[in-house]
């Protein structure tokens, strides 16, 4: 397979078949953009030398202290954002019209606006292709109770939309004082009087507390952090695992067929995120240093140290429907097929539920007796 390496093609921002010159589509599960008018198949070259590059992480302190830094190179795009719920994704130059895949709201093309953005520095292409997707959603719901008969005539899934939403990973060497108590449990016997008027005897638990302190030493690799608002941050983070050694060089092409989301989470709000997340782990290590039976923390200090970060994109399969006025999303991960959503609920079914139960239950009773 011979390699597009013509460097006039690769800077437009529209990427062009080399045969035919039609738009090209990437497509999910392969390394190539294959062209739906000729077939000819336009091989995506991975320089495996970049790779290391690409997923080098950028020290955190410098990039806030001096944010022209040139290790975070910025990007410009046009991107418009959602009149209804306010999601800003990418728009190509050519498109006329769009629907927001957040909320299915026509985007109004004339209010796009060019940012410049936080390069990624790596993606992970998608792998699942539309078909698939569809597929997850059709079997997560036909799993799901109390579902409203008619919300499969309202569910959408053929017009779901592919996205790569901007995340952010850091990592930190993490060093936490600490200060509480340590309880021990032990048994003691008790004697007592029971309703009888007898002295009876039982067994028990007392807690023994000591005053403890240490240090304990956390190290925390590739800790994701959403860089989106749109989507409910419980459904995002139930997508996971994402397969983080997939990630390859960021390259547009990638993203070809696809849209994009603009971060609204920057980078130093992002790591108020991260540290949140650390802080659960470092509770725990904290726990674990006091042993024994019960643990108290009564003072904390952490320090971060050698913090890095960097930017990626993650694929995302999205729809929403819209039923009884209320819009409803779901999401599959586009690496794994893992699919969340909102749904909604038949008050009806559940009633009936509730009244055949007891029906039920009537029924026993009066046989029994
Ligand atoms: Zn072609
Ligand atoms: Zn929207």
């Amino acid at each position: 397979m011979e390699e597009d390496q013509n460097p006039e093609i690769a800077d437009k921002s529209e990427i062009t078949c080399k045969n035919c010159a039609a738009k090209l589509e990437f497509k999910p599960g392969t390394t190539s953009l294959v062209c739906q008018y000729c077939g000819t198949v336009n091989e995506i070259k991975i320089d495996k030398e970049k790779i290391r590059e690409a997923l080098r992480e950028i020290d955190y302190f410098k990039f806030i202290s001096d944010s022209s830094n040139v290790e975070a190179p910025k990007e410009e795009n046009k991107y418009v954002k959602c009149q209804a719920c306010g999601a800003e994704t990418s728009v190509d130059a050519k498109m006329i019209s769009a629907e927001c895949p957040f909320c299915g709201t026509p985007l109004i093309m004339e209010k796009s606006q060019i940012k410049s953005l936080i390069t990624p520095s790596a993606v992970a292409p998608f792998k699942i292709e539309k078909k698939k997707a569809i597929e997850s959603f059709h079997i997560w719901m036909k799993k799901l109770w109390w579902l409203p008969s008619k919300t499969k005539e309202y569910a959408k899934p053929d017009k779901m939309q592919g996205l790569y939403v901007p995340y952010w990973t850091y990592d930190s060497r993490t060093v936490t004082s600490y200060n509480g108590q340590r309880g021990d449990n032990y048994q003691v016997t008790e004697t007592y009087t029971d309703s009888s008027g007898q002295t009876q005897t039982r067994s028990v638990t007392k807690t023994r507390w000591t005053n403890v302190s240490g240090t304990v030493y956390v190290n925390f690799d590739d800790i994701l952090v959403v860089g989106s608002k749109s989507l409910p941050e419980k459904h995002v983070y139930a997508l996971e695992p994402w397969h983080l050694n997939e990630l390859i060089p960021y390259d547009k092409k990638f993203l070809s067929g696809f849209k994009s989301e603009s971060y609204e989470v920057d980078v130093k709000n992002g790591f108020e995120t991260a540290k949140s997340i650390m802080d659960k782990q470092i509770v725990t290590a904290i726990h674990r240093d006091i042993g024994g039976d019960q643990q108290r923390i009564t003072f904390k200090n952490t320090s971060h140290n050698n913090v890095t970060f960097k930017h990626v994109l993650l694929p995302l399969w999205l729809s929403s429907y819209r039923f009884k006025e209320k819009v409803y999303r779901f999401v599959v991960n586009g690496q794994t097929g893992k699919v969340k959503g909102e749904r909604p609920v038949s008050v009806i079914k559940i009633i009936l539920a509730i009244l055949l139960v007891a029906a039920i239950i009537t029924a026993i009773v009066l046989l029994t007796q």
